[in-house]
């Protein structure tokens, strides 16, 4: 696929990406995805490329590239293995609060976070709430200096592997302003991971429950003002979306292009399944979805690297993506007939990965009350 991007450096990057992800990427996926063995190395070896740290300022330790040149670095490692970008995304998420809100003492820690040794996690959603983030339970109280933090975080990706953990939880009253945000290490007793989730897809990279059994947090590991936290949390994910965005439109094209290459081959009636047009037409209305979702996609990021306000196209962006994913994996199930259906081929696992980029971040109902919302209540 041709694309433009805004300096030779980029291009680098796409190449060196495209390498790691032909190389270290599409060779593991199925075997890890079966097993639901995390992918700790892999990552590794992503970080010392230097690609968990990308969107973020090179003073700071990151990458300093533009966020249309992340998310197509994102689009490529989909395309090889979802789990792979997801916890990319996962991890630029989890950078998020201390990058833009943190202490100067806290930005110290920026190196560290972005050099691609250590894994992020971002811990919002909770068992009874994941759509309605304001009203959540999780408590932090004071004790002298430090925070005690009680309650329990649901669906967090790198939950029991990841290094730190940023917590959300209620330091004050009811409703949005009453959540702080609490940057976490992985070793701080009382914070106690689960056993992953057993997930229709993404096993690789399964969230787990974090539980927080009176967890003791420094004082100073508080992220931003007192009461900022459910504020810090909606910003990062606007960027987030951008990220799943990224990676549902990574999946759709790895899917289209397994679809187009089995339409050549595959031959009924003695000739090609692709000559048919009801087939032919299938991969057309496929490879324009594609198509427009990236543009939605990149049209979004330029948005946010222009410092332009992105939220709702953002929202666009995610929303759209993640349905064409959706609906381009299903459509590659049926182009390939019964062997779509095998494991033998990856368009099965692809259709089943595509399904959760529909609800992360806030589900695709969350995405339309954003939009509409900014239609109805300018
Ligand atoms: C694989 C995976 C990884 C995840 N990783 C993370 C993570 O790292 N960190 C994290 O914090 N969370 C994570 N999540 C949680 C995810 O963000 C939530 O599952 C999601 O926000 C939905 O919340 P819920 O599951 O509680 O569904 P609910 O909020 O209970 O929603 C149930 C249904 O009701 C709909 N609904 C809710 N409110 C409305 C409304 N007002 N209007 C119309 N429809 C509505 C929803 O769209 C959905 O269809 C992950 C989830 C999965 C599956």
């Amino acid at each position: 696929m041709d694309r433009i991007l805004p300096s030779d450096e980029a291009y680098e990057l796409l190449g060196l990406t495209r390498e790691l992800a032909d190389g270290e990427l599409t060779p593991r996926a199925a075997r890890y995805e079966e097993r639901g063995e995390f992918p700790r190395e892999v990552l590794r070896t992503i970080g010392a490329a230097g690609l968990l740290g990308l969107p973020y300022a090179e003073a700071d330790g990151g990458g300093g590239q533009p966020y249309e040149v992340y998310l197509q670095v994102l689009e490529i490692l989909a395309g090889s293995w979802l789990a792979i970008a997801e916890s990319v995304s996962v991890h630029t998420l989890s950078c998020y609060p201390i990058a833009t809100h943190g202490s100067e003492r806290q930005r110290k820690l920026l190196p560290d976070l972005l050099g691609g040794d250590l894994l992020g996690a971002y811990c919002l959603s909770e068992p009874q709430g994941g759509s309605d983030a304001a009203s959540l339970t999780t408590r932090a109280r004071r004790d002298g200096d430090d925070w005690i933090v009680r309650g329990t975080k649901a669906w967090i990706t790198h939950g029991g592997q990841a290094d730190f953990y940023n917590v959300f939880c209620r330091t004050g009253g009811p409703g949005a302003a009453g959540i702080s945000c609490l940057f976490v290490d992985a070793d701080t007793p009382g914070l106690l991971p689960q056993l992953p989730e057993r997930t229709m897809g993404l096993r690789a990279t399964a969230p787990a429950q974090v539980v927080l059994d009176d967890a003791r947090v420094a004082g100073e590991r508080l992220v931003g003002e007192e009461g900022s936290g459910f504020r810090i949390a909606m910003d990062a994910l606007d960027a987030g979306r951008l990220g799943i965005a990224a990676c549902a439109v990574g999946l759709g094209q790895a899917a289209l292009d397994y679809a187009v290459a089995y339409a050549r081959e595959r031959e009924q009636f003695g000739k090609p399944i692709g000559d048919f047009q009801g087939i032919g037409f299938m991969l057309a209305d496929m490879a324009t979805q594609v198509s427009a979702a990236r543009a939605l996609m990149l049209a979004a990021a330029r948005l946010k690297d222009a410092g332009r306000p992105f939220r709702i196209e953002a929202a666009k962006a995610k929303l759209f993506a993640t349905d064409v994913a959706m609906q381009v994996t299903t459509d590659a199930v049926q182009v390939l007939g019964g062997y779509g259906y095998v494991s033998d081929n990856p368009v099965e696992r692809w259709f089943r990965e595509a399904k959760v980029l529909q609800i992360v971040e806030g589900t695709n109902q969350i995405q339309r009350m954003v939009i509409s919302r900014s239609l109805t209540r300018p």
